[in-house]
């Protein structure tokens, strides 16, 4: 197989694209480089399909340009773009076996017989089917056969796979191993992929960036890190992970560092340029720690809510910032509903985001 060779980078330059008076995408840039593995995440409706239908060329651009390794692609019919989609429903065909289903692309694209063969066999051996090509894809489990559809993808060597929400349709437990094997054979083959999800767990395991749409726009892009780490506005602070939205106040910046009021507790934050006066505060629910209140320091609470979950308990708890979503990992020393506790904020975890920019995110929820 060759495809490393073959991977290509993808350009979006201000592309827009409208189903009559809905704008899906709106005057939308980004880039992904060769080998890399992006994924498109948002709430449902943001525009995500739409953008990878785009880059498969089954949807049409209204406007911009989309650029495949650097050709101009944008008027390009789907045939004549060199890209794979593996589908979230399979789309495997019931009544050819796994081999034929696998070998299709290859023979309608004029491959010789033992080619076709071949090169099916080399797919099923690359997602670890050997042996299962004389079957039909319903006597394959769900796991199988979503198998079967990458390897499908992968035989025809793309310069782009693209991935539609590839694992929806698989319980819990297989999803975590499918996404593994997926990564593992993207990195492996140094394939240039997009991916589709809504599930911010899988975007931040499988992808070297993540592009988060908001709305028919890019909210925020970046490595899983960044996102996590430094969010850049309320919205994405949400999305990524779950977040406590409070109201703070910058006290006074000094160089990067800013010294903050929360809750009436003081603390020093990366300042993230913004000025002093009204703030919005992320809170990671991993981020507080929950204390015996006699003598410590830390806001005050009061436990409403205590949920045991083996390795940690979650805490909805009161305070002056309203209820938090508390994650505590000391188990052995529970606090029961009712309590008085202390609440003590690490640094980390404890991220400011300016207050204006969340706005679009109202827009975002009419979907
Ligand atoms: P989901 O996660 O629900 O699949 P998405 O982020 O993939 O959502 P898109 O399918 O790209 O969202 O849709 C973006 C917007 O474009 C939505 O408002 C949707 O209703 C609209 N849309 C998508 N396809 C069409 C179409 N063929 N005709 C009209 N409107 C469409």
């Amino acid at each position: 197989m060759t495809t490393a060779s073959k991977a290509a980078s993808v350009e979006f330059i201000g592309v827009t694209k409208a189903y009559g008076q809905v704008v899906a995408i709106d005057d939308i840039d980004f880039v992904v480089e060769p080998g890399n593995l992006v994924t498109l995440l948002g709430p449902s409706g943001c525009g995500k399909t739409t953008t990878l239908r785009l880059i498969a060329g089954l949807e049409m651009a209204s406007s911009g340009t989309i650029l495949i390794g650097g050709k101009d692609v944008t008027r390009l019919a789907a045939t004549d773009r060199d890209v794979s989609m593996v589908f979230q429903s399979y789309a495997l065909f019931p009544h050819m076996t796994v081999r034929e289903n696998v070998g299709y692309g290859l023979k309608v694209s004029g491959g010789a017989k033992a080619d076709v063969h071949a090169g099916a066999e080399d797919g099923l051996a690359m997602v670890g089917l050997e042996g299962y090509g004389d079957r039909l894809p319903s006597e394959l489990s769900g796991g199988q056969q979503q198998r079967v559809a990458v390897a499908r993808a992968l035989v025809l060597e793309p310069q782009v796979l693209l991935f539609d929400e590839p694992l929806s349709n698989l319980d819990a437990k297989l999803r975590r191993r499918v996404r593994e094997e997926i990564h593992d054979l993207q990195r492996k083959l140094g394939l240039t992929s997009v991916y589709v999800t809504h599930d911010q767990e899988e975007a931040l395991a499988v992808s070297n960036r993540i592009i988060v749409m908001n709305n028919a726009v890019i909210a925020q892009e970046g490595t899983p890190h960044q996102l996590y780490e430094e969010p850049a506005d309320t919205f994405v602070a949400d999305f990524i992970g779950d977040s406590n939205m409070v109201s703070g106040e910058i006290l006074a910046v000094n160089g990067k560092e800013a010294r903050v009021a929360i809750g009436g507790v003081e603390m020093s934050l990366p300042s993230r340029g913004l000025p002093p006066g009204a703030v919005d505060v992320a809170i990671r629910p991993e981020a507080c720690r929950l204390s015996n209140s006699a003598g410590a320091e830390g806001m005050q609470g009061s436990v409403l809510k205590a949920v045991y979950l083996g390795t940690h308990i979650e805490y909805t708890v009161d305070s002056a910032l309203g209820e938090l979503f508390i994650i505590d990992h000391q188990v052995d020393t529970p606090f029961a509903p009712g309590s008085s506790v202390a609440i003590i904020m690490a640094s980390r975890g404890v991220t400011l985001v300016n207050p204006n920019s969340g706005e679009r995110d109202m827009a975002g929820e009419n979907q």
